[in-house]
């Protein structure tokens, strides 16, 4: 409009001289396109630039995690050119509680007792302008920006500026989560708003998460079609499942959305599930006996131990805010040593118990495995923690007002260690030949090459043989290992680029040897030298090693087969 008229006057006066379109830039709105004008208004501002060494300093006090997201505040700061414009244009908004001068611009405030106020409702306190007498005096007509009210969350829930004692007690505030996009508004303003009205800052640590990207690692947005609505995710696998998937992203890193990662959560919540409902149908005639540590079976301390170490690093890691590793050693202790050990191992207790002191002994450390773990994960997976809780505990209100579960003292046996592995061994040998898990085996023999350890294993014999379902031999040394070769051959695929045109003699002079020593005494002779010579046709001799050769064989005692453990002083011989 402006450019049209300049035209038509100076047309009108003569004054055009030419007119021509010229190609520019300018900046165009971008969801419809079109072109931005800049129009100078008058605006409200708060001072902030003269406070930014306090800003600074009061940030400086506070711990950050991470701590680099410190320095994007610093650099906030040190880089402001102007003041904060705090009004904006628009219909709804907390109103600026001011009037001013027309004339001289002069801004009257209301007395503090009269706040909260809307300018436009009241008169103005005074009838003219304390500055120039003008009596034009206007209400401010613009709203508060946004940040304006969240900046003062810290006080608002500490109860200022009435409930004293609350606030006494309360603030500074112990933690500020938020998200890194708004360090330069949240955060700061905060800090600016709350030390400027109490003198000091509004926290003492504040946590800083990243953004939730798309599974295709780009930001969600519309146009990519790679939008997740947190909505679906809850209705199809529920809160706990995105809630674990969340606690495995670093703070102040953006991670990708995965449906893959929040369905293991969503399994996890089911297995959990799973073994509270087994806990509370075998301890329904639990009587309460506490038991001391020490009166229990080494197997008991081995998981106790183990839970002891997941109470210690779930605290400290969320102590530290260091939230990616919890549910992945929650989920390794629930599913391996609790779920596939443990509970596998006790079972024979329950259903067919020695003696009544030892179902008791059982059911007291299954509810104090269960008890405790709940409580572990009911941070991250507050409603399955609320609903097993008050099944099998509920002594509380909620598990969410309960004690953090504390060290029970537990200690680690090598005998209760090793005689895990024993049983997950047979156990896997089992699965591994199609044997039925309750089966019992014709015959297992374990040799232990270590007389203390032989001593500690013993202890658990009754867990071995009742978590095997078979009778166990157990013995000191190291039992005569037969090595049966059920293949050597050479393998082609790696003699072939290696040799070129010997190839077919190598292979041939391979076949010769193996028909004349046998392939028992030639396997021997490379595990001894680590080689195979070989004299081809041509007069030429070469080298073969383990890596040109398919090599299959099978150690067995007898006719019995040895069941590999993971520990090199112990055998477990078994025939199926
Ligand atoms: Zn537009
Ligand atoms: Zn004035």
């Amino acid at each position: 409009e402006a450019r049209e008229a300049i035209i038509s006057d100076l047309e009108k006066q003569g004054y055009l001289v030419k007119r021509e379109k010229i190609v520019h830039q300018v900046a165009v709105h971008d969801k419809c396109g079109t072109p931005i004008e800049f129009v100078p208004t008058l605006q409200w501002f708060i001072k902030v630039r003269q406070f930014k060494e306090d800003i600074i300093g009061a940030a400086m006090s506070m711990k950050w995690i991470p701590d680099y997201m410190l320095q994007r505040l610093i650099d906030w700061a040190e880089s402001l050119d102007w003041d904060w414009v705090i009004s904006r244009q628009r219909i709804w908004g907390t109103p600026i509680p001011f009037w001013y001068c027309e004339k001289c611009h002069y801004i009257i405030a209301p007395r503090e007792e009269e706040l909260p106020l809307d300018p436009t409702e009241r008169e103005p306190p005074v009838k003219e302008c304390p500055s120039c007498g003008s009596r034009r005096i206007s209400p401010a007509r613009d709203v508060c920006d946004c940040w304006v009210d969240s900046s003062i969350t810290p006080l608002v829930i500490t109860g200022w500026p009435n409930e004293r004692e609350k606030f006494e007690k309360l603030y500074p505030v112990s933690i500020r989560p938020q998200g890194y996009e708004i360090i330069r508004t949240w955060a700061f303003y905060t800090i600016f708003r709350c030390l400027m009205l109490t003198g000091k800052p509004p926290f003492k640590e504040i946590v800083i998460n990243g953004m939730v990207l798309g599974d295709d690692g780009r930001k969600m947005s519309k146009s990519y079609g790679n939008v997740v609505e947190p909505d679906e995710v809850v209705e199809k696998y529920g809160g706990d499942s995105l809630r674990q998937w969340v606690s495995t992203g670093a703070l102040g890193k953006d991670v990708p959305f995965s449906w893959k990662e929040v369905k293991h959560g969503h399994k996890f919540l089911r297995k959990l599930w799973n073994i509270a409902r087994f806990v509370k149908q075998n301890t329904s005639d639990y009587d309460g006996s506490e038991y001391d540590v020490s009166e229990l079976k080494p197997i008991d301390r081995w998981i106790l131990y183990h839970l002891d170490q997941l109470i210690e690093s779930t605290t400290n890691d969320f102590e530290r805010y260091e939230f990616p590793q919890i549910m992945r050693r929650i989920w390794s202790f629930t599913w391996n040593k609790l779920a596939d050990d443990y509970l596998e191992i006790v079972k024979h207790r329950i259903y067919d118990p020695k003696s009544i002191e030892e179902k008791r002994k059982t059911q007291f450390v299954l509810l104090k495995v269960l008890r405790d773990l709940v409580k572990l994960v009911a941070p991250i997976t507050p409603f399955i923690a609320e609903e097993i809780y008050q099944e099998i505990d509920g002594r509380k209100e909620s598990v969410h007002i309960e004690e953090w579960p504390e060290r029970i003292g537990s200690w680690l046996e090598e005998g209760a260690e090793v005689s895990v592995l024993i049983i997950r061994g047979i156990r896997r040998y089992k699965g591994e030949k199609g044997i039925p898990l309750n089966r019992k085996l014709k015959e297992v023999e374990i040799f232990v090459n270590d007389q203390r350890l032989l001593g500690e294993i013993r202890r658990n014999l009754e867990d071995i043989e009742g978590a095997t379902r078979s009778e166990i031999l157990i013995r000191e040394g190291v039992p005569e290992i037969d090595v049966v070769v059920k293949e050597l051959e050479p393998d082609i695929s790696k003699i072939g680029p290696e040799f070129k045109e010997k190839t077919k003699d190598v292979i041939e002079q391979m076949r010769k040897i193996k028909s004349e020593i046998g392939e028992e005494k030639l396997y021997k002779s490379l595990l001894n030298s680590g080689i195979i010579e070989l004299k081809l046709e041509s007069g030429e001799t070469v080298n073969v090693s383990e890596r040109h050769l398919k090599i299959r064989i099978e150690r067995r005692v007898g006719d019995k087969e040895i069941v590999e453990v993971g520990d090199p002083r112990v055998k477990v011989l078994v025939k199926p």
